[in-house]
């Protein structure tokens, strides 16, 4: 290929990228922890940008309404499937529901690895079933989920992941032991992950919340979510949608060259020292 038309073409392509940023036309991306917070937040930003999201969820009740809210013109008489109910702790339920995307809608270009649980106690009070719960789900599942995800993508040589993990996952809080051994773990799983399926044209990231004003943080008392907003830069906390539109940047090719890399959404929160 000459200069000329190597500069050219890449002109184009930055033409193409500056008049459709987001190019999610014809992709289906399944989201986990779909029903509520932060993964609802990036169905709807990922349908309004032209993709085709589907949400995974344990919890059915809740699942069926998002899924309303996403796909409000979508019946129940629908042939196709939107929502589907899946515990993302267990590999069998996970490998079946991309075998059911796969025939409902074919296979997956992009996907996002939400999913999480959290467990407050002391380490001295933390019970095996506790412990292995929130490995279960907060970093066994992203294996799963991811594992299968890449099975979908590596044909096309092409493809986009993204994972959820935490601050916790990069400092660590008192009575936390779980959450934030599974958080840290997912951080350098994303980077394992980015150096297997990079050369086969899938870039996998991650991002790190601070605190976000979802139901997850329902518990946490006025006193304490106080106080976190106190130790942010911006002096506030986050919302969903602050996480979703970074969500959105790395699954999207305006990201191409980003890959084994976590991005911290935490308003300042971990930029202190003291
Ligand atoms: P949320 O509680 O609002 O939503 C979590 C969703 O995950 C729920 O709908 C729940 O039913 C689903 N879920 C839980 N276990 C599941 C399983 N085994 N299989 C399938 N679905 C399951 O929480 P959120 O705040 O939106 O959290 C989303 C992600 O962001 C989690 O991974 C969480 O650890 C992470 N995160 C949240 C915050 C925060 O402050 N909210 C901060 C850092 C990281």
């Amino acid at each position: 290929m000459s200069q000329q038309t190597n500069h050219q073409d890449r002109k184009n392509g930055i033409e193409a990228t500056e008049s459709r940023p987001w190019n999610f036309d014809n992709s289906v991306v399944p989201v986990t922890g779909a029903a509520s917070g932060i993964g609802l937040f990036i169905c709807r930003r990922l349908r309004s940008a032209g993709a085709r999201p589907l949400l995974l969820d344990i919890d059915a009740q809740k699942l069926a309404d998002a899924v309303n809210d996403i796909y409000p013109e979508h019946g129940d008489s629908s042939p196709r499937r939107y929502g589907y109910v899946v515990d993302t702790g267990n590999s069998a339920d996970v490998d079946a529901c991309f075998d059911a995307i796969r025939r409902e809608h074919g296979a997956v270009t992009h996907a996002v690895a939400n999913a999480g649980t959290s467990h407050a106690a002391h380490v001295l009070e933390t019970t095996d079933d506790q412990w292995h719960r929130v490995m279960d789900v907060n970093l066994n599942g992203v294996f799963y989920f991811c594992r299968a995800a890449a099975r979908h993508m590596v044909p096309a040589r092409r493809g986009a992941i993204v994972t959820t993990a935490s601050i916790a996952g990069l400092r660590a809080r008192e009575e936390r032991a779980a959450y934030a051994a599974s958080k840290g773990a997912v951080v350098n799983l994303t980077r394992a992950l980015a150096l297997d399926l990079g050369p086969m044209g899938v870039r996998v990231n991650a991002v790190a919340p601070g605190i976000i004003q979802t139901p997850m943080q329902s518990n946490a008392s006025t006193a304490a979510l106080e106080h976190c907003k106190e130790r942010t830069a911006l002096r506030r906390l986050g919302t969903a949608e602050e996480v979703s539109n970074v969500v959105l940047f790395l699954l999207s090719d305006l990201a191409s060259y980003v890959t084994g890399e976590t991005i911290v959404i935490d308003g300042g929160m971990t930029a202190r020292y003291n």
